[in-house]
């Protein structure tokens, strides 16, 4: 495949796409390959719009890159709203823009709901690192443990995440996000542990814990639940925010660092934390034009470290500076930024706009099964209220980003201490009630500096919050 948009040469990644495929569009014939998703391939293609807006009929593209959000739901092989970003590519696939809100048409069609049971002692929701190391304590226990991830490979955000991560030593930190999955999956008793990949988990109901696969339903009883969803990106307010080629930066980084797809080939990055400068690096190492990074505060929001290697590769990082417009009518052409002290706009010719303002815990699934929620900004906005154990009020466990923003280091600890107080309910374990002491000096240390401030601050008011029945 000539001229196709994908990246052959990384400094770091090799990327194994597996068989030619051929799928078609709309009818029209198209390529790709069985390791990719859907919204891959079309990006591979060339292809940025992928839907309608329901009311206004405005062009929509990929935003999130893992299921989170509704920017890429398409219909594939007649079956409406497909989340074509974490739907894998199959031979022979007929995908379609849907207009509206998607019809099916199921008539003569086989039903895609067959209905199954089964049992586990632990039900683990999410394979990030938070899942991961609950699922390590839990089989390292000796129960039976189900792990289910919505997305088609296991380690959440780790798998797209080329540098050596900071945080704490023990949790693997001068190690690439991309090689800790498999070192924690090497911590599981393997025997215990069962892995459900591109399964999701939508709803707690009186007959089960109810997960969706493409071809059935299946509803679990599970002794002990923890869920751990990660976060989503938060979208910023500016006009034509809407038009495809404005993407979230862990979207861009999906796209380039697991598929090995170029997001664009001009980029404007929003926002001077930790992941704005990190991924305004990965798309130099992708071979992305880095026009720019605005950031609206005075001062740069994440490490100075990763500011640096951008500065040192010429990449101007524009303080007191915000985005303003997308410019562009099928899809992005360039941006509007501003300095909003002197109220100067100037103009940028560019293809992609990437968004780095931050993440939302997911708490949606929580939420429906009863669980009580408050509002601290410190913690990444609406979350769901836990005790110290990190027990809900519906009985549930929850840890990592799904709790509170935070890093991987933490969700690591987190998910631990969750997953052996679940099992301290179960009965007496020996050594569990120390281990658990000992993690939570681990992630006191962890906070103790001045970024930690902010949690413990935040955790204060959650637990204060959670106690007030
Ligand atoms: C660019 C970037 C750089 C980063 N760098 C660092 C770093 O250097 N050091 C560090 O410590 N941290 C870093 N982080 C943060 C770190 O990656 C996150 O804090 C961490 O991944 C959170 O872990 P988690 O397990 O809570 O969630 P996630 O890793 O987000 O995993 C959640 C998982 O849950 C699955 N899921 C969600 N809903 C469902 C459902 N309903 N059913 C089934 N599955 C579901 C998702 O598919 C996903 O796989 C970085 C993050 C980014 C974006």
């Amino acid at each position: 495949m000539k001229d196709d948009r994908r990246i052959y040469e990384h400094p770091v990644l090799k990327f194994e796409r597996g068989k030619r495929l051929s799928f078609y569009l709309d009818g029209k014939p198209m390529e790709g390959y069985e390791n990719e998703t859907i919204a891959a391939a079309l990006h591979a293609n060339g292809i940025k719009t992928l839907g309608f807006s329901p009311k206004l009929k405005r062009p929509r593209g990929f935003f999130c890159g893992i299921g989170k959000c509704s920017s890429c739901l398409m219909r594939v092989d007649g079956y409406p709203n497909e989340r074509t970003c974490i739907l894998p590519l199959k031979e022979g696939m007929k995908v379609e823009v849907q207009e509206g809100r998607g019809r099916a048409e199921i008539r003569g069609r086989e039903r895609k709901g067959k209905v199954e049971r089964r049992s586990t002692d632990f039900l683990i929701v999410g394979s990030g690192p938070a899942g991961l190391s609950a699922a390590a304590e839990a089989t390292n226990m000796g129960f039976k443990t189900l792990l289910v991830d919505e997305n088609p490979s296991v380690g959440g955000q780790l798998i797209k995440q080329t540098h050596r991560f900071f945080g704490s030593e023990r949790e693997y930190a001068g190690t690439r996000g991309i090689d800790i999955p498999a070192r924690l999956l090497g911590e599981c008793a393997e025997k215990l542990l069962e892995i459900e990949k591109q399964a999701s988990v939508f709803g707690f109901y009186p007959e089960g814990i109810a997960i969706e696969k493409r071809d059935r339903i299946e509803l679990v009883e599970a002794k002990k639940v923890i869920v751990t969803t990660g976060a989503q990106e938060n979208y910023l307010l500016f006009e034509n925010n809407d038009l495809p080629g404005v993407y979230g930066a862990g979207g861009v980084q999906t796209l380039m660092n697991v598929y090995g797809v170029l997001p664009g080939k001009k980029a404007l990055m929003i926002g001077s934390g930790n992941v704005g400068l990190i991924v305004a690096y990965q798309l130099l190492q992708a071979g992305v034009e880095v026009e720019a990074l605005v950031e609206i505060m005075d001062h740069i929001g994440g490490y100075q470290v990763h500011a640096a290697k951008l500065l040192r590769q010429g990449v101007p990082i524009l303080l007191n500076h915000t985005i303003i417009r997308a410019l562009g009518d099928e899809c992005v052409e360039g941006a509007v930024i501003k300095d909003i002290k002197s109220g100067e706009e100037q103009t940028l010719a560019l293809d992609l706009i990437c968004v780095a303002v931050g993440l939302s815990p997911s708490i949606q699934l929580l939420k429906q099964a009863g669980c009580r929620s408050a509002y601290i900004p410190e913690l990444g906005g609406e979350v769901v209220l836990h005790d110290e154990n990190y027990k809900t009020d519906a009985g549930i466990f929850v840890s990592g980003d799904g709790s509170a923003i935070e890093e991987a280091s933490s969700a690591m600890i987190e998910g631990r201490i969750a997953a052996i107080s679940a099992a301290l309910e179960l009965g007496e374990i020996e050594g569990a009630v120390e281990k658990r002491r000992e993690l939570r000096e681990e992630l006191r240390s962890l906070r103790s500096c001045r970024r930690g401030e902010k949690i413990l601050k935040g955790e204060e008011k959650l637990l204060e919050v959670y106690n007030e029945r």
